[in-house]
């Protein structure tokens, strides 16, 4: 569980703290506040992660073994929940979730139209 950064309670879980994006935000059930963890701080765990990954696969390519691609992936998804836990939660204004759920809804829309007329 994590803290929520308006009142410091600890009600969010990680699970859900993972998931949290403006549109979808976590909710704190003692302080009735959003937050959400920013996008772009998850995104560098994903791409070292991600990275780790395709060079730990070279090596076992390279050296016709398991163990440096077992050792990458390991050491890849440590990294990614070290990142996720330094990661801090936002606070949200519940304006700035109504306008994000708002944005995401017409982009599905867009989306939906461009599949469609394709
Ligand atoms: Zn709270």
């Amino acid at each position: 569980m994590r803290a929520c950064p308006t009142c410091q309670a600890v009600t969010i879980g990680l699970f859900r703290k993972w998931l949290s994006s403006p549109s979808l935000p976590a909710y704190c059930s003692v302080c009735r506040s959003y937050s959400h963890a920013h996008r772009t701080s998850g995104g560098v765990g994903v791409v070292v992660a991600a990275f780790v990954i395709a060079a730990s696969g070279i090596a076992a390519s390279a050296w016709q073994a398991l163990l440096p691609l077992l050792t990458g992936v390991a050491v890849a998804v440590s990294f990614y929940a070290w990142h996720l836990h330094r990661i801090e939660l936002e606070p949200l204004a519940p304006a700035q979730v109504s306008l994000a759920r708002k944005t995401e809804a017409m982009g599905g829309v867009a989306l939906l139209i461009a599949c469609l007329l394709n």
